[in-house]
């Protein structure tokens, strides 16, 4: 975890929204993403965590405007950003995605893909300069410039997942959105993804939104931590105030699921099991989006929305019961 964070945010979202029309449908849509605040600060990992199918994706691709907003704003170091021209920016904002053998092109060798964003935006004046960058982006996540030649299902799922982050660090970006990077890979080699993304991150002085729908794997990482449930973020602290003293019931649901290494301390906890399944983003629930699975609901929680509020510095969250 980068303990050096500067006090400007570089990236920051204002009531951010996006919706996708569903097919076939009249007028109905898929609310991904429905109005989200928060403000990433220079040099912090921001991990951001929820079920699959809470939007956390959605939201990582929309700050990047991999998707353009349906509505609200998006800054880059205090520019607005929402509706620019992105070719400027895509340099200083890429992503590592979840599933290293999907996102590399079969065909193409390492070099040509690490090489290709250098193409797209002229960083190399000369083939040997171009040869000599990958081979050192290579070096940077811990390959070795001789493997430039060979082809992506020659490798392992981490070097592929290693491959990724080459690829995105070509540009020498500043802010990396983290999708759910080592899910796909063996439990073995996830910590040594997690150790060298922290490493490059000192190094290169890197900014991290960290998506993950393990709360034990974000709170290693991250300086603070977002919860997201369906579309909305319920919760936001510093790793350390919410894993000690987690507010919403959704949280304190999502930590009492994580492993205690000690049996008489995990015999004692008590599991909040959760009733049902996510609800459909399309049609969701009234009132506090929480309130069909809360194990605390009261009748008010389906008529009226809780505010995402402040309740002790820096840590907000949205429950009518705070
Ligand atoms: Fe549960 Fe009500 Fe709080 Fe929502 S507002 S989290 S339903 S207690």
């Amino acid at each position: 975890m980068n303990e050096n964070i500067g006090a400007t945010p570089l990236v920051e979202t204002q009531k951010l929204v996006k919706y996708f029309p569903v097919k076939g449908s009249q007028g109905q849509h898929v609310r991904a993403v429905d109005g989200i605040s928060l403000a990433i600060a220079e040099g912090e990992t921001l991990g951001l965590v929820g079920e699959s199918g809470c939007g956390k994706t959605t939201l990582g691709r929309t700050m990047l405007r991999l998707y353009d907003p349906t509505s609200g704003s998006l800054f880059y170091r205090g520019e607005d950003i929402t509706k620019v021209k992105m070719l400027a920016y895509r340099r200083k904002m890429q992503i590592i995605f979840q599933d290293p053998s999907a996102s590399l092109d079969p065909r193409m060798t390492v070099g040509e893909i690490i090489g290709e964003p250098l193409d797209i935006h002229k960083l190399c004046s000369s083939k040997a300069e171009k040869r000599d960058r990958v081979s050192e982006l290579l070096t940077i996540v811990g390959l070795n410039s001789e493997q430039a030649n060979r082809y992506p299902h020659e490798f392992s799922g981490g070097q592929q997942q290693r491959i990724g982050i080459a690829r995105a660090l070509a540009v020498n970006p500043e802010f990396i959105v983290c999708d759910e990077p080592i899910s796909a890979l063996d439990v073995s080699i996830q910590s040594q993804i997690v150790n060298m993304l922290e490493d490059m991150q000192e190094d290169l002085k890197l900014t991290y939104l960290f998506i993950s729908h393990d709360i034990s794997v974000v709170r290693h990482i991250s300086n603070r931590i977002g919860v997201m449930y369906l579309g909305k973020l319920v919760e936001l602290a510093t790793s350390n105030e919410l894993n000690t003293n987690p507010m919403h019931p959704y949280t304190r649901n999502l930590l009492s699921a994580v492993p205690i290494p000690d049996p008489d301390k995990s015999r004692a906890r008590s599991r909040e099991l959760l009733q049902g399944d996510l609800p459909s983003p399309i049609n969701p629930p009234s009132g506090c989006r929480f309130h069909t699975r809360c194990p605390l609901a009261k009748p008010e929680c389906s008529q009226s929305e809780p505010e995402f509020t402040e309740h002790t510095p820096g840590h907000f969250a949205a429950c009518h019961l705070i």
